[in-house]
């Protein structure tokens, strides 16, 4: 088959369309030949490695988001799953443990999201666990099923199982054009909480307020804690999105109200987050980590992706081959929702 490999760290010419051996699914295991994949700031970080953190995997096929046909499953997996579509759910754990058994799977001590611990998606074909399969959503292209696991997966964890929104509560959502910021305001929405989203320049202001933000600001220009402020009667928000780290971290901690919860999966500005602990404390705020989100929370938000509740936004399409460019798109920040793969 050809994939995508991870050459070497480095930019986006690291990405190196070849041919590889085809995948054979083991126990338990199906192959699905993809129609698309959708990229992650994940990959960013597997090609570029973390800054303190785990260097660069090379030799890895990326992608964890994908979409395709079941084309042949491996021993004790029913063959029914044969020809069937399905999205893949990208966080891979041993099934049996404790964390695993009690919906904390991200804690297995076996965790792995699909292409960084196993080769991912980028790729004609993927062996994954058959736990790991859902139905494709009917009404959706495969482009637009590739778009949504990983991000809506992601804000459905910090805002449903963490912070625990409520109808009525304040809502600051960083990044709105990201794939974990269009997807935290349609949650928020959905349950009825009003959005405040920043986005980092004025052609995605107007995109923002279409997925259902109230106000937004553009956060290279505005002061988004005094915008917030002015707008709530210097009380400030419910609820803090945070995926963006040292840039806006103090911010995101004094625009809480009390009794607030910042709820962050992500740090890409940088790992160092300075908090004023008087407000911590006297406001009695909530700092909540939060970290891809569990198996079955994904079967709990895809009945609204199948009704048309929760949408994917897809920002453009590439072929498989075209990888690198597609990585170039997303370092410059250029785009709004999910960069996909299509692979052909
Ligand atoms: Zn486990």
């Amino acid at each position: 088959m050809h994939a995508v490999i991870i050459r070497q760290q480095g930019g986006p010419e690291v990405l190196h369309w070849q041919e590889v051996p085809t995948p054979e699914p083991g126990p338990g295991e199906v192959r699905v030949r993809l129609r698309a994949a959708a990229l992650n700031h994940l990959d960013v970080w597997n090609r570029t490695g973390v800054p303190d953190g785990p260097g660069a995997l090379k030799g890895r096929i990326p992608g964890a988001d994908g979409a395709g046909v079941v084309d042949q499953v491996g021993p004790g997996v029913d063959p029914a799953w044969v020809d069937r579509r399905v999205v893949i759910n990208p966080g891979i754990s041993c099934g049996r443990c404790q964390a695993c058994l009690s919906g904390w799977d991200t804690l297995c001590r076996e965790y792995t999201v699909l292409g960084t611990g196993r080769d991912g998606t980028y790729a004609e074909y993927v062996t994954v666990p058959a736990a790991n399969l859902l139905p494709m959503p009917p009404r959706l292209s495969f482009e637009e099923a590739a778009a949504f696991p990983l991000t809506f997966l992601t804000a459905w964890h910090m805002l449903v199982a963490l912070a625990r929104v409520q109808p009525g509560e304040s809502v600051l959502v960083w990044g709105a054009g990201s794939g974990v910021g269009v997807a935290a305001i349609q949650v928020a929405r959905l349950f009825s909480a009003q959005v405040f989203a920043t986005v980092g320049s004025d052609e995605k202001l107007e995109r923002a307020l279409e997925l259902g933000a109230a106000r937004v600001f553009n956060h290279t220009n505005q002061d988004v804690h005094s915008e917030v402020k002015a707008l709530t009667g210097k009380r400030g928000v419910d609820v803090v999105v945070e995926h963006t780290g040292e840039a806006t971290w103090d911010q995101s901690v004094r625009a809480l109200a009390p009794r607030g919860r910042l709820v962050t999966c992500g740090a890409t500005t940088g790992p160092n987050g300075a908090t004023h602990l008087r407000h911590l404390f006297a406001k009695q705020l909530q700092i909540l980590g939060s970290y891809m989100g569990s198996k079955s929370e994904l079967w709990e938000l895809l009945p609204h992706v199948n009704e048309g509740r929760l949408r994917p936004v897809v920002d453009s399409v590439h072929p498989l081959a075209g990888a690198a460019e597609a990585h170039r798109r997303m370092d410059e920040r250029q785009h709004f929702g999910k960069i996909v793969l299509r692979v052909d």
